[in-house]
């Protein structure tokens, strides 16, 4: 996702790496390329400002003039603040509560909510060793169902049938009553998805949330959308008080906006990111790592 973020700022860095000395000028020159790197990279504007802000800060301090290696000294500022920016640390799943913990995903359509309940469905039973139930409520689409279905048998979860006639907040609930039934360890319920931020549909995932509280409501984000991501995640999230963020289709040409200024917009931590359709690509978000990756 990261291609051209890194092309770019590679090249900004480029010439610093080596240099013994450190003008202000050419702090400057770099600054302004790495800002250009970021708002090409679509980047949030106040995201960009405030990064650039933070590294000329600690680029014009002793830190650096004062360094040894100055030019080494400035891709350390610039990987310590993508780090930042990001969220410093891997945050897990919060599991921390009374079995069947719930965890409901909510997003946009064709975000890749259903995709991502699956590899979160074979995560949590290889990774944590979990018994999963899945459960749709997207009555809107019996096609959504089916899928469901399908991945679920693929992962080896328990698919909990639902039907486009029951109301979303019945199928959550019934999907609850029958996880303690079954003892499962997790619920995951994936709602329906929505052309755009619809006040209908928001009220109905609010309405699942009050009937099976869930202990993390993940909103999956499609990479590709750049800073829009981190928009739709803060309205998502002034209606649904998110617990953390699945970024998707990472594997993809997003220019790495998303996974930049989610943290910062919103505030929640993007917990995994998904690289691939099938099942098992899903990883855990890791701000050093992905630093790493961006400054190649
Ligand atoms: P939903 O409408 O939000 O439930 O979205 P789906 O789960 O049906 O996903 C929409 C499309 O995106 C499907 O074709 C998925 O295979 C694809 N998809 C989901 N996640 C990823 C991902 O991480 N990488 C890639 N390349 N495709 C993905």
């Amino acid at each position: 996702m990261f291609n051209s973020l890194t092309e770019r700022l590679s090249g900004a860095m480029q010439g610093l790496r080596g240099k013994g000395r450190l003008t202000e000028d050419s702090i400057r020159d770099a600054l302004r390329e790495v800002r250009v790197a970021l708002l090409e990279a679509d980047v949030a504007l106040p995201v960009v400002k405030d990064f650039i802000a933070q590294v000329r800060m600690r680029a014009l301090g002793q830190e650096v003039t004062k360094s040894l290696t100055p030019g080494q000294a400035l891709v350390k500022i610039v990987n310590d603040e993508l780090i930042r920016v990001m969220g410093e640390q891997n945050e897990s799943l919060d599991l921390n509560a009374a079995a069947p913990v719930v965890v409901m995903l909510a997003g946009l359509q064709g975000s890749g909510k259903t995709t991502t309940t699956a590899k979160l469905a074979k995560h949590l039973a290889e990774a944590h060793g979990k018994k999963v139930m899945v459960v749709s409520a997207d009555v809107y689409r019996p096609a959504a169902i089916a899928q469901l279905e399908t991945l679920a048998g693929q992962v080896g979860a328990i698919f909990q049938p639902s039907d486009v006639s029951q109301s979303p907040v019945d199928i959550a609930s019934g999907a609850l009553a029958e996880a303690r039934r079954q003892f499962a360890d997790v619920l995951l319920v994936d709602t329906a998805g929505r052309l755009h931020v619809d006040a209908e549909l928001m009220d109905e995932a609010k309405a699942i949330a009050a009937a099976v509280n869930p202990h993390e409501i993940l909103f999956v984000v499609d990479s590709m959308t750049g800073q829009d991501a981190a928009n739709t995640a803060r309205a998502f999230d002034e209606a649904l008080a998110l617990t953390g963020v699945v970024l998707t289709k990472t594997d993809g040409d997003a220019r790495g906006g998303a996974a930049l200024s989610v943290r910062q917009v919103t505030g929640k931590p993007i917990k995994f990111i998904g690289a691939g359709e099938k099942p098992d690509a899903l990883q855990p978000f890791y701000p050093d790592r992905i630093a790493s990756r961006i400054l190649g």
